[in-house]
């Protein structure tokens, strides 16, 4: 769990940064303090240039290799090659990477990674499990790939269309090309939507409520998992120009509200028997006595429960349960230490 947490956090802000935006730093008096200089090498792989400093050697060459295999990886995957060496700028601890000054904008601890998309930089700090950096070099070079793939020698270096795009369409997808389909933080958080009956279409990706980062992984895994990897390349390179409904559509062959619909049913599929399963034993009972707090008892399926028991009465040993939530769904509640909920 705290792995699962540390993880979310660490991507909250891990940002593909447009040219200009971290307004932050232009107001006078905010730019970032740097109290230390760094001496920096350069370290030449087939497509890297790995800049680090002399603290941090046996990690650069780590970190190297890694960034190796998921070129590799990302290159047959999206069927690209990157324009040019790709530098890769290394801090040796969380404190080092935010004084860097290849990004304008403040830098929190929450910050895993970054890539700007003006030259293409990715710059991270090599703190944490290997296990996390090399997800954190995944998820970057994924940008780098983005910012490549949708940006032409014609155009104003950096003017990348995968800027146009939304965060959940960018991030969802260097999520899924960096952990893959199956990820138990995003399954919570489908599993929470399942249960509240909460489920968002396409559309409703853009509002605030559905973090882009896992929302976005379980639409990448979907649609990869449905029409294949090869498809994602294409809808990036085309949604820019026209759009990501169109893209669907031409690119897919099926609407947005369709695949919406389809998509929904999938996550239903998955997540209902693992919510209903505590609900069956209900089945003609008077009372409903909870004594563990197990996660799969927090958030239970209200209406249905309502539904299957005979008199909705709920005593609660383990204090789990809103009133206002009880109420609105008819039952009587009787909790430890709190009022009860008495039928009216
Ligand atoms: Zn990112």
């Amino acid at each position: 769990m705290g792995y699962i947490q540390r993880r979310a956090a660490m991507l909250l802000f891990c940002m593909a940064i447009l040219p200009g935006a971290p307004a932050a730093a232009q107001y006078f008096g905010q730019n970032k303090v740097q109290y230390r200089s760094f001496d920096f090498q350069v370290l030449k792989t087939e497509h890297f240039d790995v800049y680090f400093y002399t603290r941090e050697q046996q990690g650069a060459e780590l970190a190297a290799r890694m960034a190796e295999r998921w070129y590799s990886r990302l290159r047959q995957l999206l069927g690209h090659e990157l324009r040019g060496r790709q530098p890769l700028i290394l801090y040796a601890s969380h404190v080092d990477f935010e004084q860097t000054n290849v990004i304008n904008g403040v830098l929190s601890e929450g910050t895993g990674g970054v890539t700007e998309s003006l030259q293409r930089r990715i710059v991270l700090p090599l703190a944490g499990p290997l296990a996390e950096s090399d997800h954190v070099i995944g998820h970057e070079l994924t940008h780098a790939f983005q910012f490549d793939m949708t940006s032409f020698a014609e155009t104003q270096p950096g003017v990348a269309g995968a800027n146009r795009l939304p965060l959940w369409f960018i991030e969802g997808m260097a999520e899924y090309l960096s952990i893959g389909a199956r990820d138990p933080n995003t399954t919570m958080w489908l599993r929470d939507a399942v249960a509240r009956e909460h489920l968002p279409t396409i559309k409703d990706l853009d509002k605030p409520e559905y973090f882009p980062y896992r929302w976005g992984q379980a639409f990448w895994a979907y649609v990869a998992g449905r029409f294949g990897d090869n498809v994602i390349a294409q809808l990036l390179t085309i949604a820019p120009a026209i759009g990501i409904d169109q893209a669907i559509e031409q690119v897919l062959g099926v609407n947005t509200d369709q695949l919406s619909k389809d998509w929904q049913a999938a996550i239903l599929a998955v997540s209902a028997p693992v919510l209903t399963a505590v609900g069956r034993e209900l089945e003609g009972t008077d009372a409903l006595l909870v004594v563990t707090d197990w996660n799969e008892f927090r958030r239970p399926d209200f209406k249905r429960m309502r539904e299957l028991m005979r008199t909705p009465i709920i005593f609660d040993g383990r204090n789990l349960y809103e009133h206002d939530v009880l109420r609105e769904h008819g039952f009587r509640y009787y909790p430890i230490g709190r009022a009860p909920l008495e039928a009216r």
